[in-house]
């Protein structure tokens, strides 16, 4: 379900808050952030059956268990995709986060949905989408590890964020900025070098000069088979494009 506007400022507010507040750094660590959090973990895979048959039944992919004053567990279903656990656990430290324990006046339709755009938010923050030299479903999934249909999603947010980007950003997202993100510069590194390989290619061929029905056609369709004499610029040039015609922002 969709919230409202000042919801979702909120959550963003809070992401912020929290992922400096446990000194996080981008691609972001799913687990480390629940550590820091103070949460502990319980695989399934390590549950007897009866406990086991019990939290399949609560969660397929995860939940949180909270004691009065006590430490909070987060149950996960450690038998799913890498990427899907790690949004189960940014799920379940949003509803710590968010205190939905403690909010009986919100029904469980609006926690599930905020918890939801809490993992995504702090998984892929649209400032740092942003830096991402060429924004595509691929480029977005390797840059901070999402599975292929929630990078779809993001770069949909991206792009519709991107429509109200007048060049200023907002206090949390100044505070996402912040954050340490070699690792995701190593990756834009890697990103830019494809870029100037695309348009020193682009300079090149010109290819539009000549045949543009031809390039049309062929485009996205075919490998194009490689001449003896093709360098290695040119037999880069197939795999770039798809990667930049992949639904993409650049
Ligand atoms: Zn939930």
């Amino acid at each position: 379900m969709l919230l409202d506007d000042e919801t979702y400022e909120e959550i963003k507010g809070e992401v912020a808050h929290y992922l400096v507040r446990c000194g996080m750094s981008y691609p972001l660590d799913a687990g480390v952030f629940a550590r820091r959090m103070d949460i502990d973990f319980v695989p399934y895979s390590t549950l007897g059956r009866d406990a086991y048959i019990a939290a399949m039944k609560t969660s397929r992919d995860g939940f949180l268990c909270e004691k009065n004053c006590g430490p909070a567990y987060i149950f996960f279903n450690d038998e799913r995709m890498k990427e899907r656990q790690d949004m189960s656990m940014l799920h379940e430290i949003g509803h710590q986060v968010l205190d939905h324990n403690s909010t009986p006046n919100k029904s469980d339709e609006v926690k599930e949905s905020e918890a939801k755009f809490f993992a995504k938010y702090a998984k892929a923050p649209m400032p740092l989408i942003h830096l991402l030299p060429m924004k595509t479903v691929e480029t977005i999934q390797k840059a901070f590890g999402l599975s292929c249909e929630a990078a779809g999603y993001a770069l949909d947010n991206y792009k519709k964020w991107l429509e109200h980007f007048d060049g200023t950003y907002k206090d949390y997202e100044l505070k996402i900025l912040a954050l340490e993100r070699s690792g995701l510069e190593a990756y834009i590194f890697e990103l830019n070098g494809i870029k100037k390989l695309q348009s020193e290619c682009d300079q090149q061929l010109d290819w539009n000069k000549y045949r543009p029905d031809l390039v049309k056609e062929v485009r996205g369709h075919a490998v194009p088979l490689q001449s003896h004499n093709s360098t290695f610029v040119q037999r880069n040039l197939y795999e770039v494009r798809q990667i930049s015609e992949f639904g993409g922002v650049m």
